[in-house]
């Protein structure tokens, strides 16, 4: 796999607004419909599209990155990447959910199979995808939530959020996600720092067979093989979204759950 190396163009991967004008094949939307946008601009033939993976489209475009983004007047995009929403949404309400939010909400749906009732689930980090993070955890599991963070003032907003515990990030937050699970650690570890100490952390605070989400990034993971082996610990990549997830995180919005 090659290295990711975007060139930057004009920016702004995360777009919404109206519709100014539309091809003579385009039906689903209409001149002055209110739309966000899913960030990457995907073919719909490749084997990847076909199955709803938006983002392992083999031959894809995304603005703010491959080409120019949305900080232009107008956007050209296509009509595979349009998410209608109701005419009362402010697109500037909403348009970081187009990558900040299904980047959050694509990790936690992923680990809604292993989040049945009775089970813990961690966050560290709730920053800009971290609080959505909650919210969708909320939204779509019975799992305790626990989050851990420096900042006192985000772990105050937390508990509105739906987070079940709040741990502060002051040099003892392992042994006291160890003490709030029992000493045996979470099914899911949601890591939204992926740098600084949350890496190591975060490993430390699951629990065996329990599953790591990988969502910030700029650390390195550095974990001996026969740990994994030994407690069938796994590692999740999350790059962005699906254009479902697009669509079901707008739905949770209208609903007021996020
Ligand atoms: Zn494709």
């Amino acid at each position: 796999m090659e290295n990711i190396r975007w060139s930057k163009r004009l920016p702004s991967h995360e777009n919404a607004g109206w519709v100014h004008e539309i091809g003579s094949a385009v039906s689903h939307v209409a001149i002055g419909d209110t739309v966000i946008l899913h960030p990457q601009i995907t073919c719909g033939f490749c084997s990847a599209c076909r199955a709803g993976n938006d983002m392992h489209c083999t031959s894809p475009a995304f603005p703010g990155f491959t080409i120019d983004g949305g900080m232009a007047t107008f956007l050209k995009t296509t009509d595979r990447t349009v998410v209608k929403l109701d005419s009362s949404i402010a697109p500037k309400d909403i348009a970081a959910l187009a990558d900040a939010g299904i980047t959050a909400y694509h990790a936690v749906k992923k680990a809604v199979p292993i989040l049945s009732p009775g089970t813990k689930a961690v966050v560290i980090g709730a920053g800009g995808l971290g609080h959505i993070g909650i919210q969708s955890l909320k939204a779509l599991t019975p799992a305790q939530i626990i989050v851990v963070e420096r900042s006192r003032e985000a772990l105050e907003l937390c508990r509105s959020w739906g987070a079940d515990y709040t741990v502060l990030a002051d040099g003892t937050q392992v042994a006291k996600v160890k003490d709030i699970t029992n000493g045996q650690g979470a099914q899911a570890v949601f890591d939204f720092v992926g740098e600084g100490g949350a890496i190591e952390d975060g490993v430390s605070m699951l629990r065996r067979a329990g599953s790591y989400y990988v969502i910030g990034y700029g650390g390195q993971l550095n974990v001996p093989t026969i740990n994994i082996i030994a407690t069938e610990i796994n590692f999740i990549g999350n790059f962005v979204g699906t254009y479902n997830d697009l669509v079901e995180l707008m739905i949770l919005k209208a609903q007021g759950k996020v």
